[in-house]
């Protein structure tokens, strides 16, 4: 695989008349930096520019990152989903903070000792490495993949580690004099807005040296899997009210949602039998609900669906359940200062249109 200097020179001009502005972009402060390549995993750049100056105003350097609650941490971050991104950042920073080089300069320089930092992977040490230090290591993310599946025609899975490897050794040869950072950037730039899944191969830069297009064959590429059905998952969550306050619960600290604040709530895994499993966990906690669900929410995550029966209940005694971390019982509208998963804000929008509980407490 070959990148060679003439396929570079052409990226580089159509990234310097084509390139998007972002709050985050010409920045070569490696915090930054990392902060906006944390975001944009599986993130959109226009949410991420949202969610940037607010964490920037609230977290101004890895120092204030790193002594910062988790808690604290997971609410600024509330909404832009994959919450282990958030925790690992914290874990980051932890260790950036405790290995400091000097509170000036307190990073690493390299790809290889971004790499030891917790919750740090090729994709974040390569593009923080070669935005902030010049570093020669190139960034294989979904966009890049797909450009370079199509510009070779390749055959093979771009998942596979040993074409990856491949594709990194030829990347980082094919920098030349450029700033790697920005090479790194024009080859994100040109899979987000030119090689895209439907491309625009017409007023494509490197079309000349693309081999999918003079096959006539870009539909071909990237090879496609084979696409795997999202399954549904049911399960129940019980709303308890008392003294118009409601009873919340903190996941553990790790796993799916760690550590956001959730009603009491079950989901079910595939094949499980559904009134066995409800019986069972009402009796175990000691729930009274009402016998009709007062609403069916689906909410949705990139491997399931979950579609909640929502339940008014009584709780007979204390809530006890070590599943849960902690409980509170909320003010509605304070509850809005908590860290809450996606499904916990449906649940309670649902309340206020149902009138379970006053318009004004709630957002
Ligand atoms: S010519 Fe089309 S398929 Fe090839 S790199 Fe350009 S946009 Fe992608």
């Amino acid at each position: 695989m070959d990148l060679p200097f003439p396929l570079i020179k052409k990226l580089m001009r159509w990234f310097e008349q084509r390139r998007r502005e972002m709050p985050w972009r010409g920045s070569e402060d490696p915090y930054h930096i990392w902060v906006s390549e944390m975001m944009l995993q599986q993130t959109q750049v226009t949410t991420v520019e949202k969610y940037y100056p607010k964490w920037i105003a609230r977290f101004p350097d890895v120092f204030s990152l790193a002594q910062a609650p988790l808690e604290e941490i997971l609410k600024v971050w509330e909404g832009l989903g994959y919450y282990t991104r958030a925790r690992n950042f914290h874990k980051g920073a932890k260790y950036i903070a405790e290995h400091a080089k000097s509170r000036e300069q307190p990073f690493p320089d390299t790809y290889e000792e971004w790499l030891k930092v917790p919750g740090v992977g090729p994709y974040t040490a390569a593009a923080v490495s070669s935005i902030a230090f010049r570093y020669p290591a190139a960034v294989l993310d979904a966009n890049v993949l797909r450009v370079m599946a199509r510009l070779f025609c390749l055959e093979r899975n771009t998942a596979s580690p040993g074409l990856r490897r491949e594709l990194f050794t030829a990347m980082n040869r094919a920098f030349y004099d450029f700033h790697p950072g920005w090479v790194n950037q024009a080859w994100m730039e040109l899979g987000s807005l030119q090689c895209k899944p439907r491309p625009d191969c017409g007023n494509c830069p490197i079309k000349d040296f693309c081999a999918a297009f003079a096959r006539n064959a870009v539909a071909d590429y990237p090879r496609k899997k084979a696409k795997k059905d999202i399954p549904i998952r049911s399960g129940a969550a019980f709303v308890i009210l008392r003294e118009n306050r409601v009873l919340l619960l903190r996941r553990p600290a790790e796993g799916f949602l760690g550590g956001l604040w959730e009603f009491p709530s079950y989901t079910l895994r595939e094949n499980t039998k559904k009134d066995s499993y409800f019986q069972d966990f009402i009796r175990n906690n000691h729930l009274l609900p009402e016998s009709e669900a007062l609403a069916c929410i689906r909410h949705s995550y990139s491997h399931f669906h979950q579609d909640m029966q929502i339940y008014k209940t009584e709780l007979r005694g204390n809530w006890s359940n070590p599943a849960w971390t902690a409980l509170c019982w909320a003010d509605p509208e304070k509850a809005k200062a908590l860290p809450l998963s996606g499904l916990t804000h449906k649940i309670l929008q649902s309340l206020r249109l149902t009138g379970s509980l006053p318009a004004e407490k709630i957002n």
